[in-house]
């Protein structure tokens, strides 16, 4: 499968401010959000990106989109370079590319009736006004919103969680984009609509032949929607591999320790919590080596030395492990 976004070497660093001792130093501190990323996402597949709170997952998906821009390396959309996107080619790349985003509840204007916030793509699109009430009823049509003219009027508080999930997604849908990415899409609902929710993001990647990016800390979640799973820590990728694999068969350390938190009702599969101490260190200044040093029970002295890269073990399974 041809790779739709291409990412290379991507680094991302956030500057903070600057503490005296800093200024008096000449040092000019960063969060190092991305250190190093590169990876393929082919046309047409899902893959899923986990890892902890703080290990870059939410703005790779921001670059992804252009939302925020490399510090350095290349991403590349449709073999065209984003780093060079602008005017008309930048607004079809918007047209293309959306966010599903983490939180219903914000993502929505509050004072914008939902047929407003649903039309506001395509009018940003400078779709013909002719068009716009046949596609917002079709996008509503994809979510199963089916009498969705009882919806239009309605402003957000109005409706619950996971309308309002629903009507997120019709939004992202309308302009009939190409590539979605969606963080953490179910977090912030209730237990009772989550279900609802996942089966419906992979009938719409299914029956539109998205290629999707799921952002999650969840590993149960992203085993029914991907076939493909990246595991970050600290800004870099530590295990690509098809999910099955990763999670019936994981290598690395950290992802045995993600894996083992996950209940999976499999009778076939016994699996002890392994060790895990401490928490993801500083990305201000992340450890020399491999940066889960800390944390890892199987840390010898070269790990403190030589970062790990990521290699390929069979098939398309890859990690970042000096055990490997
Ligand atoms: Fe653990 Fe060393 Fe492998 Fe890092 S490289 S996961 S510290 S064994």
């Amino acid at each position: 499968m041809a790779a739709l976004v291409e990412l290379r070497d991507v680094v991302k660093h956030f500057p903070v401010t600057r503490t005296l001792g800093e200024i008096v130093r000449g040092a000019h501190p960063a969060v190092h959000a991305l250190d190093g990323v590169s990876f393929d996402v082919g046309d047409g597949d899902a893959v899923a990106i986990v890892g902890e709170s703080g290990c870059g997952k939410t703005t790779l998906g921001r670059l992804m989109l252009k939302l925020v821009e490399p510090t350095g390396g290349a991403i590349t959309f449709a073999g065209a370079p984003m780093a060079g996107l602008a005017g008309e080619r930048l607004r079809d790349f918007r047209r293309q590319a959306q966010l599903i985003f983490q939180n219903p509840f914000d993502a929505l204007n509050p004072r914008f009736t939902i047929y407003r916030a649903v039309v506001e793509p395509l009018i940003n699109a400078d779709i013909d006004k002719a068009e716009h009430a046949d596609r917002v009823a079709s996008a509503f049509r994809r979510v199963h919103l089916a009498d969705f003219d009882r919806y239009f009027d309605r402003y957000p508080h109005q409706l619950s969680g996971g309308q309002l999930q629903r009507v997120v997604m019709a939004r992202a849908l309308v302009l009939g984009p190409r590539f979605l990415v969606a963080d953490e899409p179910v977090s912030m609902l209730d237990v009772s609509v989550r279900a609802g929710i996942l089966a419906l993001l992979r009938e719409v990647r299914e029956t539109m032949g998205l290629t999707a990016v799921y952002i999650s800390h969840d590993l149960a979640l992203v085993r029914y929607l991907c076939e493909r799973t990246l595991v970050m820590y600290l800004g870099r990728v530590v295990e690509d591999a098809p999910t099955e694999e990763i999670v019936r068969r994981p290598r690395h350390p950290y992802t045995r320790a993600l894996v083992a938190a996950v209940p999976v009702p499999d009778p076939d599969q016994s699996r002890q919590p392994l060790p895990i101490r401490g928490n993801v260190p500083d990305a201000r200044e992340p450890p020399s080596g491999c940066s889960f040093r800390d944390r890892c029970p199987h840390a010898m002295p070269r790990c403190a030395a030589e970062t790990p890269l990521l290699r390929a073990l069979a098939g398309s399974h890859h990690v970042a492990c000096h055990l490997e």
